[in-house]
């Protein structure tokens, strides 16, 4: 028993988070810059803060993660990180010739109260920065919200930075993503080309964070949106918000600065997810859906039909991000599964509302939580209790999952024993069968497992 600790009495904490299911915001601005091409992400803060935001996207992605530092010692953190970073802006531009230099603070310089955008103008101003190369900041502290927090922040800061309005509308639709895979960010792109729809992604890790091995290292891979292709933003037609705690500051800066209307969507997780998904790309770009799609969606329907047996009444557990876990509830529902309990450490009521507008008719007996204490602590107390035919979240689940021999599916952030995430998407309809294959293996395998020698089915 690796979790031979928890109890199933629940004693209300206000104070303490045991197993957190959150990790902290320069994580997810650290993955956003690097889905921009040409881009060095720097933290700024201490070299210890760098080095952990690096490894946790290495060991999820399984990839060299490139990022510089201000190396915060003693002196910068009582005087103050200002030298530190006008001397990385210049030694980064010398030595790594990127083609923007994306800052984002730490808890450290956040708490000092570093000025970056002050910080930055005197970098330009005193010729640090190179014609035609750029440096933008977002403000990153980690004792408020969340890793995605920090993703939303660094999307919005580019949104601050390169969107120009031009003056010639173009039929291009922007897509800001939330947080996804690069498998994910793929699978948005070959919908948009199937429809025939022209559009932008911010970002897109995608050929940065599942690049292919060439036998040649290349320090800025070939993915990632473009400066210009940002820049451009400005002049489209319509945007489409992907994962409301993600992306919709930036999709509401973008309105503000240049007038591109935009639609917050949940992420294209699941059957009316991606059905929305698609339906306002098609009517945003004024094209109609092509059959080929529509097939997608039939061959989705087919197999949960064919294997809707092995899924009815099913209790689940999940944890996770708002962004993720509200179309995937909403999937789960979808296969007449029940979504019992649901714990995620990044706050916000948008997601307590969404869970309750879900869930009150359909399994009233759901306990979920977000926020500070939503810990996993938490969540393995409530399994105690009453226990679930499915657990579902990252890496971290695997204590419960093994404690309590319940049968696991990895989804989110971080996955650090397993490959594929980034490879075989989860979204579209596409990603729905994936989804729906790691679902019934994960159960079947149990059955497999336990069912008395008589019982054994070889076909099922
Ligand atoms: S000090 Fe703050 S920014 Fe640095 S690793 Fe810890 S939580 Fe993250």
């Amino acid at each position: 028993m690796l979790l031979r600790h928890t109890s199933d009495t629940i004693i209300e904490r206000e104070a303490l988070t045991i197993n957190p299911a959150k990790t902290c915001q320069p994580i997810g601005a650290m993955y956003a810059a690097l889905g921009v091409h040409g881009c060095l992400p720097h933290s700024h803060g201490s070299q210890g803060c760098c080095s952990y935001h690096r490894s946790a996207l290495t060991r999820h992605y399984k990839e060299p993660v490139m990022a510089a530092t201000s190396s915060f010692t003693e002196g910068s953190s009582v005087f103050g990180g200002q030298s530190n970073l006008l001397q990385a802006v210049n030694t980064i531009f010398t030595v790594y010739n990127p083609d923007i230099i994306a800052v984002h603070t730490t808890c450290l310089s956040e708490t000092i109260g570093d000025d970056i955008n002050q910080i930055l103008q005197k970098a330009r101003d005193d010729g640090h920065v190179p014609a035609g190369k750029h440096v933008m900041f977002c403000n990153t502290p980690s004792y408020v919200g969340s890793h995605v927090t920090g993703y939303a922040n660094m999307v919005s800061g580019f949104i601050r930075h390169f969107p120009q309005k031009m003056g010639h509308k173009n039929n291009t639709i922007n897509i800001i993503t939330g947080w996804v895979e690069p498998s994910d960010m793929r699978e948005i792109k070959r919908i948009a080309s199937e429809m025939g729809v022209k559009i932008i992604l911010l970002p897109d890790t995608s050929d940065v964070m599942d690049a292919p091995m060439t036998g040649k290292h290349e320090f800025y891979p070939k993915g990632g949106t473009t400066i210009h292709e940002m820049v451009s933003m400005g002049d489209s037609r319509y945007t489409l918000a992907l994962g409301p705690l993600c992306t919709e500051d930036a999709a509401i800066k973008l309105e503000n600065k240049c007038k591109v209307r935009f639609d917050t969507l949940e992420l294209p997780l699941g059957i009316k997810a991606t059905d929305r998904f698609i339906t306002a790309l098609s009517r945003a770009s004024g094209i109609s859906v092509p059959d080929k799609i529509t097939a997608e969606r039939g061959r989705l329907i087919d197999m949960i039909a064919d294997m809707h047996q092995y899924l009815y009444g099913k209790r689940v557990a999940l944890f996770g991000d708002p962004d993720l876990l509200t179309p995937l509830i909403e999937f789960l529902l979808t296969l007449n599964m029940k979504p019992v309990y649901i714990v995620s450490g990044t706050p916000g009521k948008r997601f307590e509302a969404s869970l309750k507008d879900m869930l009150s008719v359909d399994v009233p007996e759901a306990k979920f939580r977000n926020g500070a204490q939503a810990d996993m602590f938490l969540l393995h107390q409530w399994i105690k209790q009453e226990p679930v035919d499915l657990l579902i979240g990252n890496t971290y689940g695997k204590y419960i999952a093994r404690d309590e021999n319940i049968p696991f599916v990895r989804l989110g952030f971080p996955i650090l024993d397993r490959v594929g995430h980034s490879y075989f998407t989860n979204l579209g309809y596409t990603g729905g069968m994936n989804l729906v294959v790691k679902i019934l293996n994960a159960l079947m395998d149990k059955i497999d497992r336990e069912v008395p020698e008589h019982k054994v089915e070889l076909v099922m």
